[in-house]
């Protein structure tokens, strides 16, 4: 009988791994920045800006309360840093990490900036459990995955997440209590 079996070389398997370890690295550093955040007062969220070597370009925290900014969210403010730093070309090699699913605003903002991957940590619903399914004052959070927001662009970016949904969601842990 024949065998449908695919073989997949060991080479193949040691990439995989690199690049998995890769994106729990920077997501574990997008979990950091958004403790940073939660230290200084703000909603605990941070977000990344990896290059395509690897190299951690940009960080940016959540800047809500401290700027009085309901939009300061870790994933537009990184956007808006990067769009004065780089051009195009150069993001859309980029890969964003960010602590928690980006909101639609969010997901439209790096829609618009052209980065061509985001990877994040605690997914939209988790947060939303945590948040008085989504009724917190300080977090209204929106039912919408950013899959979906992504898959009416016309330019696709790829996502990867949930990872690391237990270290992420650590930083949210007694914050969203009223
Ligand atoms: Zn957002």
């Amino acid at each position: 009988m024949q065998s449908h079996n695919l073989i997949i070389p060991q080479s193949l398997y040691s990439i995989l791994f690199t690049m998995q370890d890769t994106h729990l690295t920077h997501l574990r550093t997008a979990i950091a920045v958004a403790l940073r955040a939660r230290a200084k007062g703000n909603h605990p969220f941070g977000a990344i800006l990896v290059d395509v070597d690897g190299t951690v370009l940009l960080e940016a925290e959540n800047t809500v309360n401290t700027e009085h900014d309901c939009t300061g969210h870790a994933e537009t403010n990184l956007v808006r840093m990067a769009c004065r730093r780089f051009e195009r070309a150069v993001l859309e090699r980029c890969t964003l990490y960010t602590s928690t699913e980006p909101c639609a605003m969010c997901a439209g903002a790096i829609h618009w900036s052209g980065i061509g991957r985001v990877v994040y940590g605690l997914g939209e619903e988790e947060l939303y459990a945590m948040t008085s399914d989504g009724a917190h004052p300080d977090n209204e959070t929106m039912r919408l995955p950013c899959r979906e927001v992504f898959a009416r662009c016309v330019r696709p970016v790829e996502v990867i997440g949930p990872l690391l949904e237990d270290e992420a969601r650590t930083v949210h842990e007694g914050f969203w209590i009223r």
